[in-house]
C-alpha cells in the first residue's frame, strides 16, 4: 500500500486522538467512584437482613406489650369493679365479701405479675429498638456516602463525556482525509491491537517497543517514501518521521 508521507504523519494524529478517546473510555470505567459506590451497595445490603430481623423482633415485643396492657386493663377494670362493690356498702353477706375480698388480692397480685411482665418486655424493646437505631444509622450513612459519591461520579462522567465529545469531533474531522484502504488497514490493526500506527523512533516500533532488526532497518532505509511500512512483529503501520533516526 502507499500513501503520501503526509498522510502518513497525520495517522499519528489520528491515532493521538483514538488513544485519547480510549483513555477517556478507561477512566470512566474505572472511576474510583464506581468502586465505592459498589461498596457501599454491599455493606447497605449486609445490613439488610439484621435490619429486618430487628424490624420483626420489634414488632413482635410491641404486640407482647399491648397484649400485657390489655390485660393489666382488665384486670383493673375488674378489681375497681370489686373495690366499688365493697365500698358500696350493697353486700351484707359474709361469705360473699370474703369471697370478693379474696379476688381483689388475687387480682393485684396478677397486676404486679402482669405489670412485671410488661416491663421485662419494655426493657427487651428499649435494647432492640437501640439495636435498631444503630443499624439503621449505619445504613443512612452508607446512603448518605452513596449518594456523595454518586454526585461526584456525575460530575466526572460530565467532564470526561464533554472531553469524549470534543476529542471525537476532531476525530470525526480528521478521519475522512485519509484514503479510504489506508483508513480501512488503520482500523483493522487497531481493532485487534489497540492501537493501528506507531512511529519509529530510535530505530524502534513505537506501538510494540520492540527494536527493529538489523534487516527491518535495511527495509525500512529502502523503501519509498510512500511506501506504507508494517511491522513485522506486531502488524502496526509503522510511521517514519524526523526523530525515527533512520
Ligand atoms: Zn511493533
Amino acid at each position: 500500500m502507499k500513501a503520501d508521507p503526509f498522510v502518513q504523519l497525520r495517522l499519528l494524529d489520528l491515532q493521538a486522538l483514538d488513544s485519547a478517546l480510549d483513555r477517556l473510555a478507561h477512566r470512566r470505567r474505572t472511576l474510583p467512584e464506581l468502586a465505592e459506590i459498589e461498596r457501599l451497595d454491599a455493606q447497605v445490603a449486609g445490613l439488610r437482613d439484621g435490619i429486618v430481623r430487628a424490624e420483626t423482633e420489634l414488632s413482635d415485643l410491641q404486640r407482647e406489650q399491648d397484649r400485657f396492657e390489655r390485660e393489666i386493663d382488665q384486670v383493673r377494670t375488674r378489681k375497681a369493679r370489686d373495690e366499688e362493690r365493697l365500698a358500696s356498702g350493697a353486700i351484707t353477706n359474709p361469705k360473699q365479701l370474703q369471697d370478693i375480698e379474696h379476688e381483689v388480692a388475687t387480682l393485684t397480685r396478677r397486676q404486679s405479675d402482669l405489670e412485671d411482665g410488661e416491663l421485662e418486655v419494655m426493657e427487651k424493646v428499649e435494647t432492640v429498638q437501640k439495636e435498631l437505631d444503630a443499624l439503621t444509622g449505619q445504613r443512612d450513612q452508607h446512603l448518605a456516602d452513596r449518594a456523595a459519591a454518586e454526585a461526584r461520579r456525575d460530575e466526572a462522567f460530565a467532564e470526561i463525556d464533554a472531553e469524549i465529545a470534543r476529542t471525537r469531533a476532531q476525530r470525526d474531522e480528521l478521519a475522512p482525509s485519509f484514503p479510504a484502504d489506508l483508513l480501512a488497514l488503520y482500523e483493522k490493526i487497531r481493532a485487534k491491537e489497540g492501537t493501528g500506527a506507531a512511529a519509529i523512533g530510535q530505530g524502534r516500533c513505537g506501538g510494540c517497543r520492540l527494536d527493529l532488526m538489523q534487516n527491518e532497518i535495511a527495509d525500512v532505509r529502502a523503501a519509498g517514501v510512500d511506501d506504507v511500512l508494517r511491522h513485522e512483529e506486531c502488524g502496526r503501520i509503522m510511521v517514519r518521521t524526523a526523530e525515527s533516526g533512520l
